[in-house]
């Protein structure tokens, strides 16, 4: 099955909203096993909506639309749809009636715009939608269904996970097996010379490589007709690249880097301090971005200036002068210092050049110094990076956090692919 994405609304054209909503859509499709076949987007007119929608029912299987359902003189979606389909609008007194029961829950009045909102093309049915006013709507147009949803990414959210997800997984009628293996450390080249050939040994799976500033993550989907088959070639595909990624793995599905520290800490009853120079708190940021952070994150200290590492981790004055503030001496100093100063367990120190500027030949733009500190001593990495400021802070952070994790888990302070 092929759809069209058409996503509408003139913020959206203009660049000033991202798209989110087609992201959201597209992403689920895979879970489903249908293919994105195209996607546009439209400012709020209805004669271009009308357009859009012609041509994607010239092409695709089905179409879902997001935008322009709202009660404002701007929304003009229904209105579009109804026309090109031929289907006129009609009060759904559904759709007035809970509007109504809506506005009592709130204590509000019955808002003007319930005329606009409860207008739905003749035959659509609703799909629920628990978070707003404007339920989604489904037209089975010529065998193809077509379906509306509004703009605002929560209210489409949950109508995509209520009704449009499960709607396609019956009409599509395929198994589909969907599992992620989070990589950190490595490269998609490096991961693909690997992985080489394995997934032609799984017929009817396929593999993504997705890179970001964590890692690389690989995304395989399976889909079949036949369900123990599809859960047989998941379960092969799975094992298979769970063996080539091994050294470099370190989590699965969503779970982020902090979420796997998060619960290596807390299974040892361990607390954390951390030391940042380039990173300005980021790496605190992300461990405190877990709910429950203060079972084990004690403290942070962002150690801009000199004076300030001296004073409040007790870096050395001679090993500043003697190796500058960005050096591996500077960083061990640095997570020693923390956990001793905040009395806990485990010690991290970052301290580099974020850039753009400050870089000279010996420590170009993204040399960073990482160190760990804990019972077993105090030990360092220096990671030589390129990107913007943005991309060595977030990628420094997510090494640090993964030299963490690897000092938790026994094993080497580096993972490595070959
Ligand atoms: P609408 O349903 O067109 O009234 O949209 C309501 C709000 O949802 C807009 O003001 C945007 O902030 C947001 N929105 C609409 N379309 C998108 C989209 N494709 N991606 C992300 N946000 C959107
Ligand atoms: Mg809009």
């Amino acid at each position: 099955m092929q759809i069209e994405i058409i996503t509408i609304g003139n913020e959206v054209l203009s660049g000033r909203t991202l798209d989110t909503n087609f992201a959201q859509i597209a992403r689920a499709m895979e879970e489903v096993s249908v293919q994105v076949g195209w996607h546009s987007t439209v400012g709020d007119t209805a004669e271009r909506i009308g357009e859009a929608l012609r041509t994607a029912l010239g092409r695709a299987d089905a179409i879902i639309m997001t935008g322009g359902l709202g009660p404002t003189p701007d929304d003009v979606t229904r209105k579009a749809v109804a026309t090109l389909l031929g289907r006129p609008l009609q009060l759904n007194e559904q759709v007035v009636e809970s509007i109504r029961a809506r506005a009592r829950r709130m204590g509000r009045k019955l808002p003007a715009s319930v005329e606009t909102q409860a207008l739905i093309p003749f035959g659509a049915t609703l799909l629920d939608n628990p978070v707003g006013t404007a339920p989604g709507l489904l037209i089975e147009h010529q065998g193809r269904p077509v379906i509306l949803m509004p703009g605002v990414p929560q209210e489409m959210e949950a109508i995509l996970r209520e009704s449009v997800v499960p709607l396609l997984r019956d009409r599509t009628g395929l198994k589909v097996v969907t599992f992620t293996l989070r990589t950190a450390g490595t490269y998609e080249s490096k991961l693909q010379e690997k992985i080489g050939a394995l997934p032609q040994e799984w017929p009817t799976a396929s593999l993504a490589y997705l890179p970001s500033y964590f890692g690389v993550d690989l995304r395989v989907t399976v889909a079949g007709r036949d369900s123990l088959e599809t859960i047989r070639v998941a379960e092969k595909a799975y094992a298979e690249l769970r063996a080539v990624a091994d050294p470099v793995l370190y989590a699965e599905g969503a779970m982020t880097m902090e979420d796997v520290v998060a619960a290596r800490l807390l299974e040892r009853g361990l607390k954390i301090a951390v030391a940042e120079s380039c990173t300005g708190g980021l790496l605190a940021k992300r461990l405190t971005d877990t709910p429950g952070s203060s079972r084990y994150f004690e403290r942070g200290y962002v150690t801009y200036s000199n004076a300030s590492k001296v004073g409040l981790l007790g870096v050395t004055a001679e090993e500043l002068a003697m190796h500058g503030a960005v050096s591996e001496a500077v960083a061990l100093q640095m997570a020693r210092g923390a956990a001793e100063r905040a009395g806990v367990d485990f010690g991290v120190g970052i301290t580099g050049i974020a850039g753009p500027d400050g870089g000279t030949t010996d420590k170009p733009v993204g040399t960073v110094f990482v160190a760990i500190h804990d019972a077993a001593g105090t030990v360092a990495r220096l990671l030589k990076m390129t990107g913007s400021r943005a991309a060595i802070r977030e990628r420094a952070t997510q090494t640090a956090l993964d030299m963490v994790r690897r000092r938790l888990e026994g094993l080497a302070l580096e993972g490595r692919l070959d």
